[in-house]
């Protein structure tokens, strides 16, 4: 009996122990998974030629929710002639033919083109011989109406039937569950390309994405640098090649870094001062066909510059017919009076403008919207 109790002791004091390491273990494990997956893996791509994910000093973007209000400003100094002179002449004492054809001409003016200044001009010669409005806040609040359904609506035959198919501006940046979003940027050289990719960076990683750029124009050194300054500042991590180095592996490459890193979004920038048409063509197609062998490519944005004015349109037609764009960022909207060209990209290609670039700053780029634009356009301060 006296023996009894100790080895009972040590009996239950064997079977604690063990109990204990038991429990231990498997959450000692556990906690060594959780680890792992939070962190990334700082490996550099193997067959990316160059990568550099920044630390130093990050910024914090703006957010982009209410920035065209905020830019609204820059466009309304540019625009202002515009809207107050449709609505000098909209206020003559006779609307007569000579007036109509004024009104036509500062349309065309601002750069509306052809086919929206005949829509808008013939639906105001309709509603205001119908309502006999002669008030100018009534007549201001007609031509915005105008204004605002031509930039709102796919086809404004349509909409001027009833059938209101709005074009869908959404960036289409949301994440694959398996994969990021790939965001590939056209358009020729010197239009705010670079600088585009910098901006819609810093829109993603303002509204809780991470994101890595790709500098897919190899033929100047000077873009990709352009660029990792973009990444460095938001802590964006960047995948360039070698000067003159195949754009299409570049791209490929950005988008498996992306995939690895888990990142949210891919943005690919590109080349724009190909000679030839078929150049350009061939060089685009294939970067689209060899980013897509991760999966589709979710965006295809066009840059356009606005004070190029109906010379941008030609232009975008050449794009359009090499890449299936899905969307139209029209950049230095604030150096030009000629805002209607919004308009005319969107009712040539059938492309909806999703973004606009309203000066250099690093946040100076925002989402479009159709109402707001049409009231900087005639002036309209709310
Ligand atoms: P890329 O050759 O198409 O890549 O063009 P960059 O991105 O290098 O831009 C060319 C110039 O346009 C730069 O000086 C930019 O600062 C300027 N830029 C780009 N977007 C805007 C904008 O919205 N407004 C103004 N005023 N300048 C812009």
């Amino acid at each position: 009996m006296e023996l009894l109790v100790p080895v009972l002791i040590v009996f239950a004091l064997s079977m604690l122990i063990l109990l204990g390491v038991a429990l231990y273990i498997p959450q000692r494990r556990a906690r060594r998974r959780a680890t792992s997956a939070a962190l990334p893996s700082t490996t550099p791509p193997a067959t990316a030629p160059a990568l550099q994910t920044v630390e130093p000093l990050l910024e914090t973007p703006e957010p982009s929710a209410g920035r065209l209000v905020r830019l609204r400003a820059r466009l309304s100094r540019s625009q202002n002639a515009f809207g107050r002179g449709l609505l000098q002449l909209l206020a003559s004492d006779q609307l007569s033919e000579a007036v109509w054809e004024e009104v036509e001409s500062t349309l065309l003016t601002a750069d509306v083109g052809v086919a929206a200044t005949d829509r808008i001009v013939t639906r105001l010669r309709a509603r205001t011989a119908v309502l006999g409005t002669r008030a100018p806040q009534e007549l201001q609040q007609m031509v915005l109406a105008e204004l605002t359904a031509a930039l709102e609506y796919a086809d404004s035959a349509a909409a001027a039937q009833g059938q209101t198919v709005a074009f869908d501006r959404r960036l289409r940046s949301d994440r694959h569950e398996d994969r990021p979003a790939v965001i590939l940027v056209v358009g020729v050289n010197g239009v705010g390309k670079t600088t585009t990719c910098g901006k819609i960076a810093r829109v993603l990683v303002a509204d809780g994405r991470s994101v890595v750029l790709g500098a897919a124009d190899t033929f100047r050194a000077a873009a990709a640098d352009q660029l990792q300054t973009w990444g460095q500042r938001v802590g964006a991590g960047v995948v360039r090649g070698a000067e003159g180095a195949d754009p299409a592996a570049v791209a490929f490459d950005a988008v498996a870094y992306g995939a690895r890193e888990g990142a949210d979004v891919v943005i690919i920038d590109t080349a724009g001062r190909l000679q030839t048409k078929v150049g350009l063509m061939d060089q685009l197609s294939k970067i689209k066909r060899v980013a897509q062998r991760h999966g589709e490519v979710d965006e295809t944005l066009l840059v356009l510059d606005a004070t190029t004015g109906q010379n941008g349109v030609a232009q975008a037609k050449v794009f359009t017919e090499a890449v299936q764009v899905t969307g139209v960022v029209l950049t230095k909207l604030d150096g030009t009076a000629k805002g209607g060209i919004v308009l005319a990209v969107q009712q040539a290609l059938g492309i909806p403008v999703k973004l606009v670039g309203l000066g250099e700053g690093a946040d100076d780029l925002a989402p479009f919207d159709a109402g707001q634009f049409a009231s900087a356009l005639v002036g309209v301060t709310e």
